[in-house]
């Protein structure tokens, strides 16, 4: 597959309309541990990064994602949404003004993705957020290099979901869960949920 700006925003796209299916479960989950507006506030950013690329799609990648970064920092609030307008921002930096992304590309952009949470939110593996998802995705990612992009997506994606499932027992250490302390054990972290998510619908996109 070629993966040019068009397929990017395809990605997007698909990741956008798994938050809108997964809404009411990622609000479920923020209920117990959070403010119950993590599927809220992610559907209402997505919905506006898809609206954007409706009326113009970049030529480049980075373009693209760059694109999907303002949205979702100025639609989102909250923790989430400048740590994934972060994340996209630093991924579309990332790629500079490349047109067309090989696996290693896709990789590159993921970690700096991820590196961009790290950089913004200070969470490390075991904190129970979505660095716990995205940082085994990452790992999983950099393995599958030699075997193309849709490898890359979908070692990331399986990698997310065991990762996002880590979170269950733990305690977690950044964000709102954290005020619960031991109180906040057995739950899934939303936002470790909505990063897995987010990779397996990049995944299928992209097979
Ligand atoms: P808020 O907690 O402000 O209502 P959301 O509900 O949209 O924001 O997002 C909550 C998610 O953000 C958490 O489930 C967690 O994955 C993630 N999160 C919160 N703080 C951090 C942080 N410091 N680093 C990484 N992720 C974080
Ligand atoms: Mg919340
Ligand atoms: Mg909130």
């Amino acid at each position: 597959m070629g993966c040019g700006a068009r397929e990017v925003a395809d990605l997007l796209r698909a990741g956008a309309a798994t938050i809108a299916e997964h809404r009411a479960e990622l609000i479920d989950l923020d209920r117990p541990i959070g403010d119950s507006d993590h599927g809220e506030n992610l559907n209402r950013g997505f919905t506006a990064v898809v609206s954007t690329l409706d009326t113009a799609v970049p030529e480049t990648p980075g373009g693209v994602l760059k694109i999907a970064a303002t949205t979702l920092i100025s639609k989102v609030g909250g923790a989430a949404g400048p740590l994934y307008g972060t994340a996209f921002l630093r991924a579309a930096t990332a790629l500079g003004d490349r047109a067309e992304l090989d696996a290693e590309a896709v990789f590159t952009a993921l970690r700096a993705g991820l590196r961009g949470v790290v950089a913004r939110g200070k969470a490390v593996v075991g904190d129970a957020t979505m660095v716990d998802a995205l940082s085994p995705a990452v790992d999983a990612a950099e393995a599958a290099v030699g075997d193309g992009i849709a490898a890359v997506l979908a070692a990331a994606a399986d990698a997310a979901d065991k990762g996002a499932d880590s979170t269950v027992p733990l305690v977690a250490r950044k964000g709102r869960a954290s005020y619960l302390g031991e109180r906040g054990v057995g739950h899934l972290d939303p936002g470790a949920r909505s990063t897995a998510l987010l990779l397996r619908a990049f995944a299928e996109a992209a097979r």
